[in-house]
Formats: C-alpha cells, sequence, structure tokens
C-alpha cells in the first residue's frame, strides 16, 4: 500500500548523462512535489558518477537513491523497482517514454500488480494523483483517475514536460544494493550495435529539420540536411521519406516513429498528418514550409511559409548564412 508522499523519478543515463526524457519529467516532479510538499527522490541505476549527480541536482534532486549495475536488463532493472516500491511505498514512479523506461515500468507494475500509466501528458494532485493522457496520436486527451492505493508507474510522453533548472546544493545520496535483482536472468544481453545515425539522437536535439514527401528528392533532401548542418541541427523525417530509404528508420518523427522536443522544428514539404504532428507538438517552435496554403501542418506552425521548399530553403540559408557572418 503506497501512502507515503514520496514521488520517485527514474533517471535514465547516456553513458554517464542523464538524458533530456528523464530531466523533462525530473522537472515536472519537482514542480508537484514544491506545490504539494512531497519528498521527490531520483533513481540513479546502472552506472553513474558525480557529475551524473550534479545534472540531477540542477533540476532540483534533494534525495538521489543509486543502485549500481553493471549493464541493462529489463528483467534485473524490473525487480529493482519492484524491490524499491516494496522499500519505500512510493505514491508513484515516474519515467520518460524511452524504450528502456517504457519496458521497466511495465515489468515492474505488472508483477505488482499495480496500475502503469502510459502516453501521459500531464500529472496533478488533488484528492489523488490525477493524469491526462493521450489517445490516438494525440488527438483525445483524456483525464483519468486510478482507484487504487498502490504505487503507480507513470510513464510521460516525449516532450510533455519542460527541463526547468532548479539547482539544489547538496543533494542527500542512499546508496542501495539489491544483489538479488541480477540473480537467474532469463535473458541476457550479449552485444549492443548503434545505428550509426542513431548517434544522432532526434530525441535530445534542441534543432531538427524534418524532410517530407514534397522534399525527398536528392537534391530535396541535400538542401534539407545542409540547412540542418547549418543549424547545427538534425535530420528528420516522416514516414514515407524514411519508407524510401532515403533517410534511415531511426531518424523518423511521429507516432510510429519518435516524439520530439526541440527548440526549434523545421518542416520542409511535410503535409502535418496527425501521426507526425503528434510527434512534433512539444517542439517550443515549429516552422512549417509547403507550397500548398491549406496544409494541415500550418494549424500547429508558429510561422508558416507558402512556397516551393526548393526555392525557399537557398533563400533562408543565404539569409542564415549573413546574420551569422
Ligand atoms: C498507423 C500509422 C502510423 C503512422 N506513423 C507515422 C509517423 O510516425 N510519422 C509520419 O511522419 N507519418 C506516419 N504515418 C503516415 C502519415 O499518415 C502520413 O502519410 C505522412 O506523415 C505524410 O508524410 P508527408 O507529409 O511527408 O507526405 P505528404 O502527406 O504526401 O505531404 C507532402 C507535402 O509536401 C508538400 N510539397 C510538395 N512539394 C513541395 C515543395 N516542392 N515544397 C514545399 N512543399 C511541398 C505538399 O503540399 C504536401 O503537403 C502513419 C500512418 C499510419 C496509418
Amino acid at each position: 500500500m503506497a501512502n507515503s508522499n514520496i514521488l520517485m523519478t527514474y533517471v535514465q543515463c547516456n553513458e554517464l548523462t542523464p538524458i533530456n526524457a528523464s530531466l523533462e519529467v525530473l522537472s515536472k516532479a519537482v514542480e508537484l512535489g514544491k506545490e504539494n510538499g512531497l519528498e521527490v527522490v531520483v533513481l540513479l541505476i546502472g552506472k553513474f558518477d558525480e557529475t551524473t549527480e550534479k545534472t540531477c541536482r540542477d533540476y532540483g534532486a534533494a534525495k538521489i537513491i543509486e543502485i549500481e549495475q553493471e549493464t541493462y536488463n529489463i528483467q534485473s532493472y524490473g525487480e529493482i523497482l519492484v524491490q524499491l516500491t516494496e522499500k519505500y511505498a512510493p505514491m508513484a514512479i515516474l519515467s520518460g517514454a524511452t524504450p528502456e523506461g517504457k519496458e521497466i515500468m511495465a515489468y515492474a507494475s505488472s508483477k505488482l500488480d499495480t496500475a502503469a500509466i502510459t502516453n501521459v501528458s500531464e500529472i496533478r494532485l488533488q484528492d489523488g494523483l490525477e493524469f491526462t493522457i493521450t489517445l490516438y496520436g494525440g488527438a483525445v486527451l483524456r483525464d483519468i483517475v486510478v482507484n487504487s492505493e498502490k504505487t503507480k508507474f507513470v510513464v510521460f510522453n516525449s516532450g510533455a514536460c519542460k527541463k526547468l533548472l532548479a539547482p539544489v546544493e547538496t543533494a542527500e545520496i542512499v546508496k542501495e544494493n539489491f544483489a538479488d535483482a541480477a540473480k537467474d536472468l532469463r535473458t541476457i544481453i550479449k552485444e549492443s550495435v548503434t545505428e550509426i545515425a542513431e548517434s544522432v539522437n532526434l530525441e535530445e536535439a534542441e534543432i531538427i529539420v524534418a524532410c517530407g514527401r514534397g522534399m525527398a528528392t536528392e537534391e530535396g533532401m541535400k538542401l534539407v540536411k545542409d540547412l540542418a548542418e547549418l543549424l547545427g541541427g538534425v535530420i528528420g523525417a516522416t514516414r514515407p521519406v524514411t519508407e524510401s530509404g532515403l533517410v534511415a528508420r531511426t531518424q523518423q518523427v511521429g507516432q510510429s516513429g519518435k516524439i520530439v522536443s526541440p527548440k526549434l522544428y523545421i518542416g520542409c514539404g511535410v503535409s502535418g498528418a496527425v501521426q507526425h504532428v503528434s510527434g512534433i507538438l512539444g517542439s517550443d517552435y515549429i516552422v512549417a514550409i509547403n507550397k500548398d496554403e491549406d496544409a494541415p501542418i500550418f494549424d500547429v506552425a508558429d510561422i508558416g511559409i507558402v512556397g516551393d521548399g526548393m526555392s525557399i530553403l537557398p533563400m533562408l540559408m543565404e539569409e542564415i548564412k549573413k546574420a551569422k557572418a
């Protein structure tokens, strides 16, 4: 039975660096904690050091529970969440919607026979925790409460929360050791191979220039790539473009691709189908270039440019170069 006022946030790291999706969720937890007098606790599982702790403190972590693990494994990480829940009975454990976050939250919630709440875009505390979840790729928002006193496992959509600096001088560090969590593993990951394109991580990118079918020629792609490079950004694409093989599948944005939250998203020749748009709504600023003035992407764009991307992109790059000079 979860009766504590503890709100835990699972912070996933890339090497030793907390990923943006986790820091966004941590910021939301810290905000909710401040408003409601909750104790926010960061969970670091795997490998970390003082730089990892410092980043967590920068985003408001005053208490960090650390559990060292050699390698990632859904079963051992999931078991750790189970044992942490049994020991601390937090009201909820929050995570970003990364593949790792999603699978270990599902593992732990099913093992504990409690609720996993996914596709979360907002969390509130009224009489109990309340959530807004997105359905049909973001077309429908639904408010839900879960009638259970047990710990809730909550998975936030990428970009649903904003990273907010809230520096804390020192944090209480608690080292836990759940050695038996890594026993009798049913699967062992022998090797992970990262696709080269994945080194350009869309979910972490601050600027994304996306190529839609309207620019999906070799010439169009070159312009999109050049613009991305000029802005220090990363290439994204719609599904037809990744399916055509012009851009790696890892760069697909949308419902069946990545949910992104850059500072700037520029869609070039992207129509704005709901399955794509649901992946970009967390962007701070959306620019759309499309030759059809009725293209749905303009409904969500902060700036819309109606015209042929093949002539607009060169002009845009010229102006950016001048401004940079
Ligand atoms: C279950 C499901 C999941 C899906 N998941 C995804 C997903 O994750 N991501 C995704 O992107 N899609 C997804 N889709 C596909 C989605 O429905 C759309 O088909 C797709 O997003 C359209 O891609 P597009 O905008 O590149 O192409 P189009 O819809 O063909 O649009 C091309 C646009 O380019 C414009 N244009 C043409 N030439 C130019 C030019 N020279 N200059 C400027 N503009 C030009 C046109 O006016 C048009 O608006 C999914 C579909 C389904 C059914």
